[in-house]
């Protein structure tokens, strides 16, 4: 398996708490094209996620060459979680959304 150059390829420092989502209070966020969750990659890779004190929780997914962001939402703390993901995309893009809806600036 190829090592990526990225800071994808390591989750160093969010092992056991990730980090929260930045409540963003200024312009309005980039929106996230969400997708049910179907497509289907065997075994993807979690490489970074955001804690899950959280009822919204957004995970940093790779595989097959694409890497991705999952969302898990619950409405209340033992409710279901619904699964969304974003497109598949470069790891560079990945990235890029990654640290956007970490900053609150997109959802
Ligand atoms: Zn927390």
């Amino acid at each position: 398996v190829r090592r990526l150059e990225t800071p994808l390829s390591a989750s160093e420092g969010h092992a056991f708490h990730g980090p929260h989502v930045d409540q963003h209070a200024g312009s309005a966020p980039e929106r996230v094209r969400w997708y049910p969750f179907t497509h289907v990659v065997e075994r993807p890779r979690v490489l970074r996620w955001t804690c899950e004190c959280r009822l919204t929780v957004y995970y940093l997914l790779a595989g097959g060459g694409r890497a991705w962001v999952r969302r898990s939402r619950r409405r209340a703390l033992l409710a279901e979680a619904e699964i969304a993901e974003s497109d598949h995309m470069k790891y560079r893009d990945a990235e890029r959304l990654w640290v956007q809806i970490l900053l609150g600036r997109a959802q």
